[in-house]
């Protein structure tokens, strides 16, 4: 069963878009993965189409309308639909590899894109809409952030990234930063390939791995430490 994405969105010609291309699309072409994109504004109600309007209480921008919303999501997601059904939201809780190997592992996600000021509370309460979002800065709309969690659940999906290992042994993966890579020439502007890495000695190879991440980690990334266990 492959796994099935819909987003609803007033901007459906943002999709595929940079998913269409390399492994996602690959993956997207042979049905590993499938995606519907809902024009929201199909479900509008009125002549003019309508899917914002004036925030209660007053102040700038628009809100969108909790009825029309919640027309789209019951056509995208009926009852009875096994997917999570999320919104895109700076006020959601931070995406994490934790959460990103969990959707890959489910049959899919309903992801909603919120424009304008974001979308009237109770549609978010009514439908059950998990917030998510993807770091501590605004963007114009949901659907960035839709295409970088599809992105990232899509390459964990089983046949997507050709070398299933590297998957394991990426930043985050073991609550560390990943080490430093390097690849030949093996001197590059007066600058050598650290020693151990060409020694052959795959033991010290891998100790020297730990250390750099544990040590980048430590100067990047002092909250990921807090749960890890320091080796030696
Ligand atoms: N007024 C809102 C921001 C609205 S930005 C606030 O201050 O919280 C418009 C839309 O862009 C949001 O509804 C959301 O869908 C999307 N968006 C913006 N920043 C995001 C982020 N960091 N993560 C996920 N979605 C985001």
């Amino acid at each position: 069963m492959s796994f099935s994405a819909s987003v609803l969105t007033l901007y459906p010609e943002m999709f595929p878009g940079a998913l269409g291309l390399s492994l996602a699309g690959r993956a997207l072409e042979t049905g590993i993965w499938s995606l519907q994109t809902i024009q929201i504004r199909d479900f509008a109600r009125d002549r003019h189409r309508t899917v914002d309007d004036t925030p209660a209480g007053g102040g700038a921008g628009m809100v969108m309308r909790a009825d029309v919303l919640a027309s789209a999501i019951d056509h995208a997601s009926p009852a009875g639909d096994p997917r999570p059904r999320l919104l895109m939201s700076p006020r959601g809780k931070p995406l994490t590899q934790r959460r990103v190997r969990e959707l890959a592992a489910g049959p899919g996600a309903v992801i909603v894109c919120g424009r304008f000021e974001g979308v009237d509370q109770r549609v978010i309460e009514s439908r059950g809409l998990e917030e998510v979002s993807i770091g501590d800065f605004i963007l114009s709309g949901g659907e960035p952030a839709a295409l970088v969690l599809l992105d990232a659940v899509v390459r964990l999906l089983p046949g997507v990234m050709g070398n299933a290992v590297s998957g394991e042994e990426e930043s985050f993966e073991n609550g560390l930063l990943e080490h430093p890579h390097y690849t030949r020439p093996q001197e590059f502007e007066g600058r050598p390939i650290p020693e151990v890495l060409i020694s052959g000695n795959h033991s010290k190879i891998a100790a020297w791995r730990r250390a750099e991440a544990e040590r980048l980690t430590k100067e990047r990334r002092p909250d990921l430490l807090a749960a890890q266990p320091l080796s030696k």
